[in-house]
């Protein structure tokens, strides 16, 4: 699973009319991103599955960048030039001075092979990019075909920006583009639905399957070789163990062992994800995995701060400022949660919106036997914190107050919230079953939007109990007000839109912030903001407790609504030329590595 979080661009939720907008993000992050949907009831220490990342957004009224014509109407090459610059360049590096010349040169054989993944899924998504980029005369248009991989406009309806490709095939270049579901459906082929074929046509017209790992032997079997290479550099035995795994998995589809691997080791410093994992690319069944790949440096301070702040979760979870009965569980304090620098991205983890955190392996078998890994990619959430969400907070906050808003609190409220899932209880109190299951569909708001809260609670008892700085408490609450904001104007699903709003709302009641009358900007109120976080904290741990899905109801339609004044407000926004995403600038050169 992966998480994202862009500026919502093309369907803002306060504009009349129908609002198709799955789209964007998605994002266990506190208050910015609503989106794990914890569907998983897997026993992993910290059940925060998630949305998807849709790749496709219905068409919706004009946005905030004013595309107002036909969803499957060609973008002009000015269009482009515009969608180009709604994509902010970043630099992906991080400091690797700590490492030893071999080190490095390993983190060069794993850039060198997570950049081969690239090859590969091209093909999956679009086919021959050399000739695709040959039909592109056009600078700006060609560099757009490269975020996209391909002629599709991914974060705004898949409209296409290429004369004479037409719409783009729902099964990408999975499935043979004649064939139709029931065709797929009637065919008799065992392996059809597996994660690691393509469906192709043989020399009769009939279909057959055709394995990655055959299809795409020549850039695999080079990629492998990267990867052996690297092994034999390794200096963390884990690391090597799971390299050596994975090179032979790329050659036979067989991930499994080499998930295991990845799950067991805990001490490398230096991490990759690679191979063909995630679905989203596979719009017609969801079936067919895409190749993708991360390079990833570990945040060691940071990760090792998480683990000593979950070993406080089960005394957190006695002090909770609710009733006994709603806090009854032991929640587990072994959480695999680990934050990171990205230096690459390859394939379609690189494709449209940029992840923010991972969540894996996806294969079942491994989470129950070893749960699962959070990665938090500390770096990018910082660049999307500082062009996404901070021009929000200095739009909406008041000028007294701006000086809270930093990345560092954006991040801790991150992390937190993802902590804070394990928090309260999983479990009715009267029978209802699961809270999961008692709460239908207003499950998942509710459990992001306790994980938001009660993360936020864990940051000021932790800092109560000296294990963070008090002082900077502020900061917590004036960047997480900021959030709010942002998720209510560029919301994502409707659902986390209004949990957003409800949370605004309450606080709102309770005095938690005042709007200044005179300049429309929003002043946090310290001591009203901690009192309201206990009274939020207690009404979500209750309903979910009491599995009491009317009472779920009922709050968002009392709360959930939008105000004249909070609408204008962030109308505002629109003056404040916030970017859609951004995009990389990578590889060995920006990292100041040797070529391998
Ligand atoms: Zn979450």
């Amino acid at each position: 699973m992966r998480f994202v979080l862009t500026r919502d661009s093309m369907s803002p939720p306060l504009l009349p009319g129908p609002v198709m907008n799955r789209h964007f993000l998605a994002g266990c992050l506190a208050f910015a991103i609503a989106g794990c949907d914890a569907s998983s009831d897997t026993a992993t220490p910290l059940p925060s599955a998630a949305e998807k990342v849709p790749t496709s957004v219905g068409a919706t009224a004009a946005g905030p960048t004013g595309h107002a014509d036909n969803a499957n109407s060609l973008e002009s090459a000015a269009q482009v030039r515009r969608r180009l610059a709604d994509y902010v360049p970043v630099r992906l590096t991080a400091d690797l001075s700590a490492f030893s010349a071999r080190q490095k040169a390993m983190i060069a054989l794993l850039v060198k092979a997570a950049d081969g993944i690239n090859a590969i899924y091209w093909q999956q998504a679009w086919g021959d990019k050399a000739d695709l980029l040959d039909r592109i005369d056009d600078p700006a248009t060609r560099e757009f075909a490269m975020i996209n991989y391909g002629p599709w406009d991914r974060l705004n309806g898949d409209r296409p920006f290429v004369a004479d490709v037409g719409t783009r095939p729902p099964g990408a270049q999975f499935y043979p583009a004649d064939m139709t579901k029931t065709e797929f459906e009637q065919s008799k082929l065992k392996d059809k639905t597996s994660l690691y074929t393509l469906l192709r046509r043989d020399g009769q017209g009939s279909l057959t399957t055709v394995p990655y790992h055959v299809a795409y032997k020549k850039p695999l079997e080079e990629i492998a070789d990267l990867l052996r290479k690297a092994a034999r550099l390794a200096e963390d035995d884990g690391f090597r163990h799971y390299l050596k795994l994975r090179a032979a998995a790329l050659l036979d589809d067989d991930y499994r062992r080499s998930d295991m691997a990845w799950m067991d080791m805990k001490n490398n410093s230096i991490d990759i994800v690679i191979g063909p994992i995630e679905t989203y690319e596979d719009q017609l069944f969801g079936y067919k995995a895409s190749y993708e790949s991360y390079v990833l440096i570990k945040d060691r301070v940071w990760s090792e701060g998480l683990t000593r702040f979950a070993k406080y979760l089960p005394e957190l979870q006695r002090e909770l400022p609710v009733a006994d009965k709603f806090k009854a569980e032991t929640p587990g304090s072994d959480a695999d949660l680990n934050a990171y620098f990205a230096i690459y991205y390859g394939g379609d983890a690189n494709v449209g919106a940029k992840t923010i955190a991972i969540n894996l392996p996806n294969d079942e078998q491994v989470q129950l036997r070893k749960g699962t890994r959070r990665l938090q990619l500390e770096n990018v959430m910082q660049a999307k914190f500082d062009r996404i969400l901070l021009p929000i907070g200095l739009a909406l906050i008041a000028d007294d107050q701006v000086r809270h808003l930093n990345f560092d609190a954006f991040f801790q409220n991150t992390m937190f919230h993802e902590v804070a899932h394990g928090l309260g209880i999983k479990q009715t109190i009267n029978g209802k079953g699961s809270v999961r299951k008692a709460l239908k569909d207003q499950a998942s708001s509710f459990e992001e939007g306790k994980a938001d809260i009660l993360g936020l609670y864990m940051v000021r008892r932790l800092a109560e109990k000296g294990e963070l700085d008090k002082r900077r408490l502020m900061d917590n609450y004036v960047t997480f007000l900021a959030g709010i904001l942002r998720s209510i104007r560029f919301g994502t699903s409707d659902a986390h839109a209004v949990a957003n709003t409800v949370r605004f709302n309450i606080f709102k009641q309770q005095g938690a912030f005042r709007r200044d009358p005179e300049s429309g900007r929003y002043r946090v109120d310290f001591d009203k903001m901690t009192t309201a976080i206990n009274t939020l904290a207690a009404r979500l741990l209750t309903i979910q407790g009491n599995g009491d899905y009317a009472a779920a109801k009922a709050l968002n339609a009392q709360m959930g609504a939008v105000d004249a004044q909070l609408a204008g407000d962030l109308q505002r926004l629109e003056q404040a030329h916030i970017p859609v995403d951004i995009r990389f600038e990578q590889g060995l050169e920006v990292l100041g590595l040797d070529k391998p």
